[in-house]
């Protein structure tokens, strides 16, 4: 393990009232008697100090703090120097620093020691990260519920079940004859259909986690000129597509972040989907149908005056079956019709209009509710892509476990599979270079 001292600046770059300077590693005594000439700190306490440069001069004064290993952020001793604010100034602090013996630390090295250290798993020290780049109040308490454990909790929950099934699975392996007999007597399939539905819930939560993390794409799709650049304007309250009554003039993707209720929306206004021999334009309805196959839900735009036709087929067509949509009715104003939601076959369809601004607030409630995020339902830990395509592949297992019950190798090396996939989440068997991909995304400083 690499036990060098490393420093960082832990604020942000700019100009403020006070700047946050970190230092880890351990055996900090010289660095602490050559930036402030004493060493022997009381860990924990505040202590106000002058500090100095290599020439013995007062480069700034603040409050430093010492903290002890391992009861640090990272497990090592770790110094804290409160300084002014001032880029110059803390540069001056960081640059004493490295002439001590520290070297700069790398984007998320604090965190990654954190982490090898056993301070927290891997699921914590990435969510350090999506907290501090929260973008909306939803997301900050999601992200500070995963920090605090709470995803980390599940997935151990779900680790235990699976550790006693692979424990009673794997010693009955040593009893060939008797296996099946075994296996039935000690209800495993019954215990094999627990695991499965708690897995499932978590797989739920987690692209919920997912959602509050990097936002809910959603895909705006429909003919030329039904109106999605007018819906996604008069959504995201701004100009941002472009409008016109010529057909394909949004030739290629448009997007745009809203947030609603704290969730952050990413809506894409997709070109007009049809058949055309212009070349630009076919670039662009194949990004369409990309965006919309990779969306978390699509917003099928249609114009009430004309309603769905088979025209609409070529859409619908490349629309997965099992993804979420919306129907939305849009220039209500154009026929006798009132703004309003019904169902039909299973599909929620909103009528209204984009131009006049009504039904608005009808489709954002729709959205939210068929991406799972009902009103004020915000209870949800932070998560991201990586953890969601593990939980997909443990889910995996775990059914494939299942159907295979009465086949003690095949059910043994499922469970062992979806264990894995579990362990890479918290990071209990990361190997190097997928630490490497998570940590180098942090800021400096974290
Ligand atoms: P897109 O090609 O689907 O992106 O459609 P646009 O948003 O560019 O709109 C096409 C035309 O329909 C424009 O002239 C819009 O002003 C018009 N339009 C859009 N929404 C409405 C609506 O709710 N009512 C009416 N009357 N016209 C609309």
């Amino acid at each position: 393990m690499n036990n060098d001292k490393i420093v960082a600046i832990a604020t942000g770059n700019g100009y403020s009232g006070i700047g946050i300077i970190r230092i880890s590693g351990y055996n900090l005594d010289s660095i602490l008697s050559g930036l402030i000439g004493k060493t022997k700190l009381k860990p924990r306490m505040a202590h106000y100090s002058n500090i100095y440069n290599s020439g013995n001069e007062v480069i700034d004064a603040g409050l430093l703090f010492y903290f002890k290993s391992p009861h640090s952020f990272t497990g090592e001793d770790i110094i804290e120097i409160q300084g002014h604010g001032s880029p110059v100034v803390l540069s001056m602090i960081l640059k004493r620093s490295i002439e001590l013996g520290c070297r700069m630390a790398m984007p998320g090295e604090f965190s990654r020691r954190a982490y090898l250290n056993g301070k927290m798993d891997l699921i914590q020290a990435e969510s350090i990260n999506d907290l501090i780049h929260a973008e909306s109040e939803a997301s900050a308490k999601s992200a500070l519920k995963s920090l605090q454990g709470t995803f980390s909790r599940h997935i151990t929950e779900i680790s235990e079940q699976l550790i006693n099934l692979r424990m009673f699975v794997e010693s009955t392996l040593d009893f060939p004859e008797e296996d099946i007999e075994f296996i039935a007597n000690a209800k495993i399939k019954d215990k094999l259909g627990v695991l499965q539905t708690s897995i499932l819930q978590l797989l739920d939560n987690t692209r919920q986690g997912v959602i509050l993390n990097n936002g809910a794409n959603i895909a705006i799709i429909g003919r030329p000129n039904v109106g999605k650049s007018s819906l996604m304007n008069a959504l995201a309250n701004e100009d941002i597509a472009i409008v016109t009554e010529i057909a394909g003039t949004t030739r290629d993707i448009v997007k745009e972040k809203i947030i609603v209720n704290g969730i952050a929306l990413n809506l894409v206004d997709t070109a007009g989907i049809r058949e055309t021999t212009d070349i630009v334009e076919q670039i662009g309805i194949k990004r369409a149908i990309n965006a919309m196959q990779s969306a978390d839900l699509c917003l099928i735009i249609l114009d009430s005056t004309i309603g769905l036709t088979t025209k609409d087929e070529h859409i619908l067509h490349n629309l997965p079956e099992n993804m979420p949509r919306l129907y939305v009715h849009n220039k209500i104003d154009l026929v006798d019709m009132t703004i309003g939601s019904k169902n039909i076959e299973g599909y929620t369809h909103i009528y209204l209009s984009a131009k006049l601004g009504v039904g608005l607030d009808m489709l954002r409630n729709s959205i939210l509710d068929s991406i799972g995020f009902l009103q004020n339902n915000h209870d949800v830990f932070i998560a991201r892509t990586r953890h969601l395509e593990s939980m997909k592949q443990a889910v995996k297992h775990i059914n494939m476990a299942f159907d295979n019950w009465h086949n003690l190798e095949i059910l043994a090396e499922e469970l062992r599979y979806a264990h894995n996939d579990l362990m890479q989440i918290t990071g209990g068997f990361s190997a190097d270079d997928l630490l490497g991909e998570i940590f180098s995304k942090f800021c400096i400083g974290k």
